[in-house]
């Protein structure tokens, strides 16, 4: 005689049970949607270096077991009370940016992506690397029908935060943009960057990744480890911006002196450590430096609109749920190709 065990279908979801523990895969109850939120039924979810924040507790007031994952492709599976604009059965997609509050001062002012109080999907409630989850209405993506759940999952982070950061940056067609690192968010950059129309400097680490960042729209590469990377950056006139990718604070205060007048080093490669500059770097020539954190829903729909217009796509390796552990420790190799994306 078959008896169920749950009131309602379990799920499978790989969950960190304390920070610094190990991924555990559990079933759980599929959870339901309160006033205002949906419940997807995930397709896709990347595997992102920031959650690493999630697995080792960097983030403050984190609960556990946590449930990581910000890069969210799937579909909406339930409606909860009040939802009238997103219906069952849509394609959706959820990024870093997982709920605000709509009342601090930056929101009043529209300034939604610095909310004092954001939320993040796998840190402030559980994310994707489960098979349903549950999120509030303001942090949901329209994904187009011809971008597949994996392609699309890795674009709802790296994806828009290199758009995003060199949309911001003031470049414009023909300057002259160089991206340091060629990894999981500077194969993205590089090919936004040529698409954006600029000239392009890839900047990496060896040889090997020549041939490809040119394939992925570079004009130029500049290897770092036996040249001077901001002394070529300056042969080719100093660069416009340039679009720190890679989560080394020492290589990006080398690249300081390559910014040309009134260029500026876009930081989006997150680390703990300092840049070092002196205030005569920043001085001459009126140099700047500037952080950029992802965007909201709205800018993560023009950065999937941009990817289907443009041909721009992540280069991905996928993994089942049931692997989050390997996939994870995949990611934090640095070895991956470049993204590394988790299918329920
Ligand atoms: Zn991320
Ligand atoms: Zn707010």
């Amino acid at each position: 005689m078959a008896t169920t065990k749950f009131a309602i279908a379990p799920m499978k979801a790989a969950q960190i049970p304390r920070a610094g523990g190990d991924f555990e895969i559990v079933e759980r109850e599929i959870p339901n949607p309160d006033a205002g939120q949906v419940r997807i039924k995930v397709q896709a979810c990347g595997i992102c270096h920031s959650d690493v924040l999630t697995k080792e507790g960097l983030w403050p007031g984190i609960q556990y077991p946590r449930v990581p994952g910000h890069e969210v492709a799937g579909i909406v599976d339930e409606v909860g009370a009040g939802v009238s604009e997103w219906k069952k059965g849509q394609r959706v997609g959820v990024g870093w940016h997982g709920g605000q509050d709509n009342t601090c001062l930056q929101c009043r002012r529209g300034d939604f992506r610095n909310c004092r109080n954001l939320k993040i999907p796998g840190i402030s409630y559980d994310g994707g690397y489960q098979q349903f989850m549950v999120v509030p209405v303001e942090a949901l993506v329209v994904i187009p029908e011809s971008l597949s759940d994996v392609e699309a999952a890795p674009l709802l982070c790296a994806g828009i935060t290199t758009y995003n950061a060199l949309r911001h940056s003031g470049a414009m067609p023909g300057d002259l943009v160089a991206v340091q690192g060629i990894g999981g968010l500077g194969h993205l950059g590089i090919q936004f960057a040529q698409k954006f129309g600029y000239k392009v400097a890839a900047i990496g680490r060896g040889s090997e990744n020549a041939a490809l960042a040119k394939k992925l729209g570079a004009t130029v590469y500049i290897e770092s480890k036996s040249t001077n990377a901001a002394e070529a950056l300056q042969k080719l006139g100093g660069a416009q911006v340039i679009l720190a990718t890679a989560p080394s604070s020492k290589a990006m205060s080398e690249l300081i002196n390559g910014l040309g007048p009134n260029g500026k080093l876009m930081v989006i490669g997150a680390t703990f450590d300092p840049i070092e500059v002196t205030p005569i770097q920043l001085i001459s020539g009126s140099r700047t430096i500037q952080g950029w954190a992802a965007g909201t829903p709205a800018d993560s729909e023009d950065t999937l609109r941009f990817a289907e217009l443009s041909g721009v796509r992540p280069m991905i390796e996928t993994y089942p749920l049931e692997k989050a552990a390997e996939a994870f420790a995949r990611m934090m190799s640095g070895n991956a190709q470049f993204r590394v994306v988790l299918t329920m």
